[in-house]
């Protein structure tokens, strides 16, 4: 299938020409038409599969179709975003599909001056891209007028939910008109997104084009098991002695984010940490050095990764697993984008075993295990006058072991895989 046969107008085909989309992603196929008759739609689709462009193109095609020529209307489409970064990004894209076309749009989000948006709103938007607070900030201050929308977007619908946006979003939801289009997307379906999605949509065309597991098949998978006190050096190691470059660091909490990028700087990997928080403006450095690949690793934790659209991701680490196992699809899923190869390693240590179990039920399969040779087993030093036998002097460089023995590995089934370079390896102490 082309985007020929989608019915898009020449500006936005330009536009897709532009980008060198040559053929529409499976959720642009079923949205696209959809969108462009009215409809409403519920969709499962997540980061990577293009459902940014697939709301974004038809929504352009309309307001511009029923553009009435007013400067100073208000807001015709609102799109919702979880986070400062997704909506930045939406916003981009918006820009990007719309350039050949005459509508306006903004992005408003918390965290910088509200001046300037509200001069912007005031110059007239048509397309506002938000995240809840910021926008109920600006309409409660009556500088956005919600009354005109035509268009409602809720991208991400579930992680609006897992950051406790329910009641922001039903207040958005009672300063729109009634009489509206609705598009709802989410990775998820849990009860209450269920229960949102009934209250919102009138008859949504329901989609579902990305089973979680076949956006994954793309990525190849792998643990590594490691003791918990050679995992950073492993990290060290792994991006040192293969080269890797722009790397996404998932850890579970900010500070875990922070301690873990400084200590990769004094490994001599240039890193920065990007969460919740950090100001808006480091976080959108950090994200700009990284794209430019002045920045080699970018330590993450979920919130701040969700939606991050960085294109051709080649490496995701999980530092530390995640707990809930949809995040590790969602953490993956940052890789191996619009067809490319990408590659998800997760250092897993043994007090992380049943969360790696619970994510292998989610996924349905095992992840392959590879034991690397002196990071597998916990660090003990032993003095070298007891009887216990040969010298084991392993944690400060780097958990390599010295005496070139082997254990049996931490994980049934696991493949200890001896690396060339493992016992030559130097500089990656703490
Ligand atoms: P999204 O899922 O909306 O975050 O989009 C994921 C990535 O796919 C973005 O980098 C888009 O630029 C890219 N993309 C969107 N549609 C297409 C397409 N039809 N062909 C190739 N790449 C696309």
């Amino acid at each position: 299938m082309t985007f020929d046969s989608l019915g898009l107008n020449a500006a936005l085909m330009r536009a897709i020409a532009e980008q060198g989309y040559e053929k529409p992603t499976p959720i642009q196929q079923r949205a696209i038409p959809v969108v462009l008759a009215g409809r409403d739609i519920l969709a499962s689709a997540q980061t990577g599969t293009g459902k940014t462009a697939g709301f974004t193109l038809p929504l352009l095609q309309r307001l511009d179709s029923t553009r009435s020529g007013r400067r100073n209307g208000g807001v015709r489409a609102l799109i919702l975003s979880p986070t400062r970064e997704l909506a930045a990004q939406v916003g981009e894209s918006v820009t990007t599909y719309g350039r050949h076309l005459k509508l306006r749009s903004g992005v408003i989000y918390g965290g910088v001056k509200i001046g300037p948006q509200i001069r912007q709103l005031r110059e007239g938007i048509d397309i506002v891209v938000a995240t809840p607070g910021r926008l109920l900030d600006h309409a409660s201050q009556g500088t956005i007028d919600l009354s005109m929308v035509e268009t409602l977007v809720l991208d991400e619908a579930d992680r609006m939910l897992d950051m406790g946006f329910i009641h922001d979003i039903r207040r958005i939801i009672k300063q729109v008109p009634k009489v509206r289009q609705t598009l709802m997307f989410s990775a998820t379906f849990s009860k209450e997104i269920r229960q949102l999605a009934d209250g919102l949509l009138r008859q949504p065309e329901k989609i579902d084009v990305s089973p979680r597991n076949t956006t994954v098949e793309r990525i190849i998978q792998r643990v590594h098991p490691v003791a918990k006190d050679t995992k950073r050096a492993l990290l060290s190691w792994l991006i040192d002695s293969n080269d890797w470059y722009q790397v996404l660091v998932f850890t579970r909490t900010k500070h875990g984010a922070n301690r873990l990028a400084q200590q990769l700087e004094r490994d001599g990997v240039i890193s920065a940490a990007i969460h919740g928080n950090k100001s808006q403006g480091a976080r959108t450095r950090a994200l700009a050095a990284f794209k430019a690949g002045k920045i080699r690793v970018l330590v993450a934790t979920d919130l701040a990764a969700r939606g991050l659209d960085i294109e051709r991701l080649p490496h995701v680490v999980n530092y530390e697993l995640p707990n809930v196992p949809e995040d590790y699809v969602h953490r993956i899923g940052r890789t191996g984008r619009a067809g490319l190869e990408g590659e998800a390693v997760s250092l897993v240590c043994p007090d992380e075993n049943g969360y790696l179990r619970d994510i292998e039920k989610f996924l349905g399969y095992k992840i392959p295990s590879e034991a690397i040779h002196g990071f597998e087993r916990q660090v003990r030093v032993v003095a070298p006058e007891t009887k216990s036998g040969p010298v084991e002097q392993l944690g400060r460089r780097g958990g390599q072991a010295r005496n070139g023995k082997q254990r049996s590995n931490v994980r049934r089934g696991t493949k200890a895989v001896k690396r060339p370079g493992a016992q030559r390896h130097r500089g990656i102490a703490a």
